[in-house]
């Protein structure tokens, strides 16, 4: 459905990525972990189209898309959560929710998303009118993948989802990530919490210094020797 081939990104004369190639199956949830700075989030702006490639190419759906604007990528289904969720504080759970559904053909379809992001997040129904930046961390999480599901994603792909949460809203966030899988959504996960992204995982990439060093099934890479002693505390 998605595939990277042998993509290079350069930050000015420092190389992020080098040539990485990597396949997202329809259906699946694909995990790409590895050490912070590894190279994940370059992956995915790569794919967004927020920095530009120095080689490779980047196909979906069986047609190229890294010669696409990043609103071209989002309105053919490839749609991003960030880091750090990024969510506007001073604006409401209902006007961030908005904000995903801001191009022409998912605005069209704004109210059955919306009914759909409540049903998939009950709580976001009942905050609607509160503001952003007074909800906990899980709950900002929440409105950063509703923002997401309001964009009509065939694809979505999350950038680091449980990064400061507390153990517990960390769990949540994983059950939620295969209810999306669940609801027929592809996701591409990038995490640097290995074990748990890698068992929820139907297939993984191992990213170390900008490379894909191993890939194989969530289930095999949490078996390999290598994965276990360098991210599993093995
Ligand atoms: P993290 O979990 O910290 O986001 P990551 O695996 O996503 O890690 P990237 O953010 O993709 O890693 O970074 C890959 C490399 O590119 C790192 O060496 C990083 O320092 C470098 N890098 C990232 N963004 C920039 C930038 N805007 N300018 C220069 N170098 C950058």
């Amino acid at each position: 459905m998605l595939e990277l081939r042998d993509v290079a990104v350069d930050y000015g004369d420092v190389r992020a990525l080098w040539g990485a190639s990597l396949t997202v199956e329809k259906g699946a949830i694909v995990a790409l972990v590895g050490a912070n700075g590894a190279g994940k989030s370059t992956t995915l702006k790569a794919i967004s189209r927020i920095i530009p490639l120095s080689g490779g190419s980047i196909h979906f759906e069986g047609e190229p898309i890294h010669t696409l604007a990043s609103h071209q990528v989002v309105a053919r289904g490839v749609v991003q959560v960030p880091e750090g969720r990024r969510l506007f504080p001073k604006m409401t759970v209902l006007e961030n929710l908005m904000v995903g559904s801001h191009l022409p053909a998912a605005r069209q379809k704004r109210a059955e998303a919306l009914e759909r992001v409540y049903a998939f997040f009950p709580k976001l129904k009942e905050r609607a009118h509160q503001l952003a930046g007074t909800l906990s961390g899980g709950e900002q999480q929440m409105v950063a993948i509703g923002r997401g599901l309001m964009a009509q994603p065939k694809v979505l792909m999350l950038d680091e989802p449980s990064l400061g949460l507390a153990p517990i809203v960390v769990k949540e966030v994983f059950a939620i990530v295969r209810r999306l899988r669940d609801e027929g959504i592809t996701v591409l996960l990038v995490e640097q919490n290995t074990a748990q992204s890698l068992a929820i995982a139907d297939r993984g990439y191992v990213m170390e210094n900008g490379r894909i060093t191993l890939s194989g099934t969530g289930q095999q890479l949490l078996e390999n020797e290598h994965v276990k002693k360098a991210y599993l505390g093995a």
